[in-house]
């Protein structure tokens, strides 16, 4: 059994890359990316509604 940097254990991976850990990164991307585009959806908003 390998165990990663986190303490993932009970993951069967090959090669140096926890794929937990991997998948953890994603999602970390993911909320990044999901942050950025409420904060245009609301600029966007605001603007529309300026200019009514
Ligand atoms: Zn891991």
């Amino acid at each position: 059994m390998t165990l990663c940097d986190e303490g993932h254990d009970e993951v069967c991976y090959e090669g140096r890359n926890c794929p937990a850990c991997e998948y953890r990164v994603k999602y970390e991307n993911c909320q990044e990316s999901l942050d950025q585009a409420s904060e245009l959806i609301d600029d966007l908003k605001q603007e529309l509604r300026e200019r009514q």
